[in-house]
This record gives structure tokens, C-alpha cells and sequence, in this order.
């Protein structure tokens, strides 16, 4: 059997983008992952938090780390597309709608430096701009009109691995189930194999430290979250072309902040809106509470309110039908990402901290790579940033 220079176990959004930088400094990269099951409801394996058909893309945030993050990687999205024939990524802009000043206040605070195009929309202008949507009034906004929009995970990952495969890496997959450190190289032991690498990242997202993958259990939180999904007919689409992505809060209460996004068509042939709570509060993160949580159909008390508060938004939509959905996002105790070294340094963790990694996830996967490859991180970063906190 060869001893691979890496393998990425983790075959999501960010541990596919790490495999794919690392292919391409020339190292050579095995990626393990299990692919989406084709059954969720019956499915007693992981999990992860992408098994969907839109995330919401922008470089708009509170804090200069994230717009850093977010916008070298969409700067990579077009290319990335160009070189694999995979379309994942739709440039329809995003819009932070609010009446708190504040929301708006902070998520236009870094765009002097990262997107001095920002728009901002009084009421009026929202309506006259944005005619579908109806707000209460008060309810102000501000416009991301480029490198703004939507992503298809499950196309964006796609992508990654023809990428990968392009720069030579290979695609298993597989699931690990235990990770065995020799003095010479590591053994990754799979449910089907076994394979063999000098040095190891680890991506496994909500499922961290679950399993017998980790060297050492890291502070990780797992937050519950439930979207509904409206399906819309291909008769109304027309009417809502070039409709925006956008964070949607109304006053000040956290558990009632919403994300939507616009018409998105799904494997099954339908297009669906769609609109989730932002923020939650963490979950058992036990492998039998997280599949428990993917058996279901999401929050049932939550499923009531964002159904309505979906057709208060669009009220001149007809909508076929709802479901709902659950999914997870991960926490770290700072909201920050890690990208560390565990004790024996061979083994490298690269995690998200927060619900918004979709965007991120190419970039997160490089500044990994830059670090496993030459120990430091690339500038602008800071390594402190990025810092392990163990339980
Ligand atoms: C409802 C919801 C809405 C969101 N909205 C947005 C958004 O609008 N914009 C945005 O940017 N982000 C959004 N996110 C967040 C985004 O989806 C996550 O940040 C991103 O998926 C994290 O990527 P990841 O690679 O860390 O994890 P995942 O995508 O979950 O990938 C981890 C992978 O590890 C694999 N794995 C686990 N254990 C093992 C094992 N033992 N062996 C092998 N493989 C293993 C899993 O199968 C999985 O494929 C949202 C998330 C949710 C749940």
C-alpha cells in the first residue's frame, strides 16, 4: 500500500477545499469521506451540515476576519467553476433587511475596506427595489449587488473533488473509524479499507468528536437547526428573477432572527424558498442525539413561525407546499474557526466556528494548507485566530 504525503478525512466543504489546495502545491492527497446518504431518514452513519442546495454567499459581516475569509474565497468561485464545468455558484446579491439600526450599523462596518459598493435602501426604496418582499415598516436595508448570492454545497463539493482529481489527489468513499499512529506514517482505518499517510487533516464538522478520530475532544458546540421550504411553481418564477439572499431581523430578539433565500431548484426537479432561524441554542452532541436530530423533520415548534413568517415576506407567492428540514451548524467557544495542530503534529484539526462556513470553506482549506505545508499562516491571518481549545 503507498503512504500518501496527506489524507483529509472529512470529504465536506472545507475539508474538500483542503485537499484540493494541498493537490495543488503538489503534495500528494487522499480525500475520505462517505458521500450524502441516499436515505436520511434511515441512515445510522454521520452526518453533515451540507446536505442542501443553497447556502447564502457574502463578504458583508460584523467582524474583518469573516470578510477577509469569505471574500478570498469567493474570488475563487469562478474559477474553480471555469476549470471543473461545475456551475455552483449563483450571483443574485445579498440583502441585510432590518428596523433595529444596529444590524445594519454593524454589518456595514467593515465595507469601506471589503465592499465599498455597499447600497443601502430606505423602506420606500426597498419596496420599489425589491417588490416581492413585503416588510412592516420600518424595516431598512442594505445591498451586497456582487460576489454576493447563493452556493450550491453539494455542486460546490463536486467541484472540489473533480478539482482534486484534476491535480491528482483521490476521492474515497469511505468512513473512518479509527486513526492509528505508528512512528513512521499513520493508518486510517476505514469501514471498507485502510490507508496509509505521513500526515492527517481532520474536517469532520459536527461529528468532531465523535467516533474515534480524535486525538484529543475539542470544545465544540453543535446547534439544531430547522428551515422550511416552500415549493413555488415554474408558472411564478419569472416573476422573481434576480430575487436576492438575505438576513432578515426584526427587532432585537436573537431566536427570532431569519435568513431566506430565493428560488432554488432541488435534485427532485422542484424550486423551493426557503428560510431558517440564524441563531439557536446548542444541542447533546452524542452521535444518538445527532442522528436523532437527522432523523426528524427539524424544530416542531419552530415550523409554525417560519412558515408564516415565509408568507408574510412573499405574499403574492402561491405556494404548493412546505416541509421542513433539519441541519446543524458548530460552535467554538470564541465563534472563531480552528486550524491547530494536536500533540503529535502530524495531525492538523480544521474546523468552522460558526454557520456561515459555506462561503469561507475554500479559503479555510487554504490557509490550512499554507500551515501544513510551511507552518505558518498566510498573511493577513494571524495564528492565534485559529487556536485549538480543548474540553
Ligand atoms: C441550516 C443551515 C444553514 C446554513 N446557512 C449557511 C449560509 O447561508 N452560508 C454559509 O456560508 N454557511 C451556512 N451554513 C454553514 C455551512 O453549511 C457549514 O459551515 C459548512 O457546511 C461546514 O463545512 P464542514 O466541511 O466543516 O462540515 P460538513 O459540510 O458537515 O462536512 C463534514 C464532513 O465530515 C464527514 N465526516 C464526519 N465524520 C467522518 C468520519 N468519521 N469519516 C469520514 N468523514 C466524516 C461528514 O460526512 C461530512 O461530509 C449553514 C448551515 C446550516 C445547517
Amino acid at each position: 500500500m503507498s503512504i500518501v504525503d496527506f489524507i483529509v478525512i472529512g470529504r465536506g466543504l472545507i475539508g474538500s477545499a483542503a485537499a484540493r489546495h494541498l493537490a495543488i502545491q503538489g503534495t500528494s492527497v487522499t480525500l475520505i469521506g462517505p458521500s450524502e446518504p441516499a436515505n436520511l431518514k434511515t441512515h445510522t452513519g454521520v452526518f453533515s451540515s451540507h446536505y442542501d442546495s443553497a447556502r447564502i454567499v457574502r463578504i458583508l459581516d460584523t467582524l474583518t476576519h469573516n470578510c477577509q475569509i469569505s471574500k478570498a474565497a469567493i474570488e475563487r468561485f469562478k474559477p474553480l467553476e471555469t476549470e471543473t464545468g461545475i456551475s455552483f455558484f449563483q450571483e443574485v446579491g445579498y440583502l441585510a433587511a432590518s428596523n433595529t439600526n444596529n444590524f445594519l450599523e454593524d454589518m456595514s462596518a467593515q465595507a469601506d475596506s471589503y465592499y465599498p459598493e455597499v447600497g443601502s435602501f430606505s423602506f420606500e426604496q426597498l419596496s420599489e427595489r425589491f417588490p416581492y418582499f413585503q416588510f412592516p415598516k420600518g424595516v431598512r436595508g442594505i445591498f451586497q449587488a456582487k460576489n454576493a448570492g447563493w452556493l450550491d454545497p453539494r455542486k460546490n463539493i463536486a467541484a472540489q473533488n473533480k478539482a482534486l482529481e484534476n491535480h491528482g489527489g483521490t476521492v474515497v468513499n469511505d468512513t473512518v473509524i479509527a486513526i492509528e499512529k505508528g512512528k513512521q506514517y499513520i493508518t486510517i482505518k476505514t469501514e471498507k479499507s485502510s490507508f496509509k499517510c505521513k500526515k492527517c487533516i481532520l474536517s469532520t464538522g459536527a461529528f468532531a468528536n465523535i467516533g474515534n478520530t480524535i486525538p484529543r475532544p475539542i470544545d465544540y458546540g453543535v446547534v439544531p437547526h430547522t428551515a422550511v421550504l416552500g415549493e413555488i411553481s415554474k408558472e411564478q418564477l419569472p416573476s422573481l428573477v434576480g430575487m436576492p439572499t438575505m438576513s432578515y431581523r426584526l427587532g432585537d430578539e436573537p431566536n427570532k432572527f431569519l435568513y431566506f433565500l430565493p428560488p432554488v431548484e432541488y435534485p427532485n426537479g422542484k424550486h423551493y424558498v426557503k428560510i431558517g432561524h440564524a441563531l439557536g441554542d446548542e444541542m447533546a452532541k452524542d452521535k444518538q442525539s445527532l442522528q436523532d436530530w437527522f432523523h426528524s423533520n427539524g424544530d416542531k415548534g419552530k415550523i409554525p413561525w417560519l412558515t408564516e413568517a415565509l408568507k408574510e415576506l412573499l405574499p403574492s407567492i402561491t405556494f404548493n407546499k412546505f416541509h421542513s428540514v433539519p441541519c446543524v451548524t458548530t460552535t467554538s467557544p470564541s465563534g472563531g474557526n480552528y486550524i491547530d495542530q494536536f500533540k503529535d503534529e502530524r495531525l492538523y484539526a480544521l474546523f468552522a466556528g460558526g454557520g456561515y462556513c459555506a462561503k469561507s470553506a475554500d479559503e479555510l482549506g487554504y490557509i490550512a494548507t499554507e500551515f501544513a505545508l510551511n507552518g505558518g499562516f498566510p498573511a493577513p491571518y494571524n495564528r492565534a485566530d485559529f487556536k485549538l481549545i480543548y474540553q
